[in-house]
């Protein structure tokens, strides 16, 4: 069998806001790292729910939040916004699907503090289905030659990649 590129949750969290911004991460193009809005998203990330923060490690996941609730385990991501609530869903129904894998039975929880928001992701035979054609799609999109054009969306004003997109402009 040929090889099966790994697909992350982060590949995932891109693919709902910009496919092009998918291919450039998949093929190591390096984003500004000294970017204004990434050093605001670390520093979000870094500061709510500061007392609990403790970030866990499952296989290859990192989860932001766990706990126990009677029999089951939750797990929750916090997130600065819910602006991107899709990306942010499919990206926990991905872990719940690698949860399963290892025989963990999980229940998922998106958090939005700034917002004071919280929703519940539960994971379903027919959402997982949906995850596994975005998986095939991302894999797809990396065996692109060269990455799909760019597309001016708002989300463009607050990527790493903006320079790198729109320089001419
Ligand atoms: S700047 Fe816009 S088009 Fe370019 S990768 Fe970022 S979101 Fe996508």
């Amino acid at each position: 069998m040929g090889y099966v590129m790994p697909v992350t949750g982060t590949h995932i969290w891109y693919y709902f806001i910009c496919k092009r911004e998918v291919w450039l991460i998949i093929h190591n193009i390096a984003a500004d790292q000294e970017d204004e809005n990434l050093e605001i998203g670390r520093f979000l990330s870094e500061n709510t729910y500061k007392r609990n923060k403790k970030e866990t490690l499952i296989g290859n996941i990192v989860v932001d939040r766990i706990r126990r609730e009677g029999e089951q385990i939750v797990i929750g991501e916090v997130k600065k916004s819910s602006k991107y609530k899709t990306s942010a869903k499919y990206q926990l129904l991905y872990y719940l699907d690698k949860l399963r894998e290892m025989g963990i039975n999980a229940k998922g929880e998106l958090l939005f503090p700034t917002e004071k928001k919280k929703e519940l992701i539960e994971w379903t035979e027919e959402e997982s289905i949906k995850l596994s054609k975005v998986i095939e799609d991302i894999r797809k999109i990396a065996r692109l030659p060269k990455p799909p054009k760019p597309e001016k969306i708002s989300f463009c004003r607050n990527c790493a990649y903006r320079e790198f997109c729109w320089a001419e402009e």
